[in-house]
């Protein structure tokens, strides 16, 4: 621990001030409040050194790569100890709701065999890791309590300029925990380290009887979405199906589309939003593939947004889905952004008029083809379909809690099907207006 010594000094000698001007006082009292000052002034300063990104001086432009990930010891002292190419740059931060601690690169790349080793252990209960932006990435470590980081040490391991970080982390209490978290926004902002913002793109040109659609590719990066039984990982269903109906639409009509991702890249809830309202979309569909806790259900579900869910299960996958920024290392959304805000304005009651004549369009040609859930047509609040003014509907291609469904997922006979009925309803969707523009001179 390091402790500024002015400080210090500027304690005592304003208590030696004290000291003259109540000279009424005893001097036992004196000492006392002496002993307590010094003691405050040393434990606010031990939070603020724990609370503060910690930043080191490392090399820029050369992708770092993360060797290897480990944690280590118990409940009452657990280390997670990272291994790097070269020097790291790095921040550490704290967030809460639920408790976590996050190491966030600079130009970072994971590249260990063993995922085994990052299992829980001692304070930490999962971990996450995966590219946040181009040039940030994050290990995202959930704890068990709320924990702070007790210890920290950057050695060189050897000649060839490999570093290892050691990180360690003991439990403490909810109030302090919570201190910490208030101290580090003062500092770093809501986000941690990095405040993530929607790119400052201009809105494109909007053109005449040209339809743009937006195809979200839920999940991506630090966010591996949904994982089935034989490893499929949602996001890369996600990310090929969302390429292969764009490039079927984009050869099928007057559409333009617009990707949220064409990589593997994590991005928040509110960035697809605000690039869906940006594009002045004229659809936006988000495509998962999640699983549930019954794993007898199957099928696609078509998801419309409302307030209150139109059943349990819908609720449930709602809830998941609106969890992607948590996992990611973000701060859950704004309370404010609530639905309640929006459903009461006039065009959101008219998009969601939009987004169930869709829904109920796509199950109609759909059905007989691929195999849907009992009683497609389902909704509740997503955040990723809180557009006010852009017809937005979520689809389940199907669920990877379910052995057969995972096996269709990822066939590309399956692929082929689906992507073929979906782009035939978009088309079929907005004929009208087409048939309209070509009539008009
Ligand atoms: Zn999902």
């Amino acid at each position: 621990m390091n402790f500024e010594n002015t400080t210090i000094d500027g304690v005592e000698s304003q208590l030696m001030n004290r000291l003259k001007e109540v000279s009424f006082l005893r001097v036992s009292l004196v000492l006392l409040l002496s002993a307590f000052i010094c003691l405050s002034t040393l434990l606010s300063l031990t939070a603020q050194t724990n609370a503060q990104a910690v930043k080191t001086k490392g090399q820029t432009g050369q992708k770092l790569v993360v060797q290897s990930a480990r944690i280590v010891g118990d409940k009452s002292a657990t280390r997670i100890i990272l291994e790097f190419t070269t020097k790291p740059k790095y921040q550490l931060f704290y967030m809460e709701k639920p408790n976590r601690f996050v190491v966030e690169l600079d130009n970072g790349k994971f590249e260990f065999g063993d995922d085994a080793a990052l299992n829980a252990v001692g304070l930490v209960i999962n971990t996450r890791y995966g590219a946040i932006t181009s040039s940030k990435s994050r290990l995202v470590f959930s704890l068990e309590g709320p924990a702070q980081l007790s210890n920290q040490d950057l050695q060189l391991k050897n000649k060839t300029g490999a570093y290892r970080l050691i990180l360690e982390l003991t439990p403490i209490d909810q109030s302090k925990f919570s201190s910490l978290i208030e101290k580090q926004i003062s500092l770093l902002g809501a986000s941690g380290g990095t405040v993530i913002k929607g790119g400052r793109v201009r809105s494109p040109e909007k053109k005449k009887g040209i339809f743009t659609i937006v195809i979200d590719a839920g999940h991506g990066g630090i966010d591996g979405g949904a994982i089935g039984s034989r490893k499929s990982l949602e996001k890369r269903i996600t990310l090929k199906m969302a390429m292969l109906i764009g490039d079927a639409l984009q050869k099928s009509g007057p559409f333009k589309v617009a990707y949220t991702r064409k990589e593997d890249v994590f991005v928040s809830l509110k960035q697809r939003l605000n690039f869906t309202k940006r594009q002045h979309a004229d659809l936006m569909i988000s495509l998962h593939a999640d699983t549930l806790k019954q794993k007898y259900v199957r099928g696609a579900t078509i998801y419309t947004l409302a307030k209150k869910a139109s059943d349990k299960l819908a609720a449930e996958v709602a809830a998941s889905e609106n969890l992607s920024d948590i996992v990611a290392g973000l701060a859950a959304p704004d309370a404010k952004d609530d639905v309640t805000d929006i459903l009461a304005d006039l065009t959101l009651r008219e998009t969601t008029r939009y987004s169930r004549a869709f829904s109920k369009a796509l199950v109609k040609k759909l059905k007989g083809k691929i195999n849907l859930i009992k009683n497609p047509q389902r909704s509740a609040s997503f955040a990723v379909l809180k557009s006010p003014d852009v017809p937005s509907v979520l689809v389940e291609l199907g669920y990877l809690s379910n052995r057969k469904d995972e096996a269709l997922l990822t066939s590309d006979k399956w692929q082929k099907i689906a992507v073929k009925q979906i782009v035939a309803t978009i088309l079929s969707f907005f004929q009208t207006r087409i048939n309209a523009n070509a009539a008009q001179p």
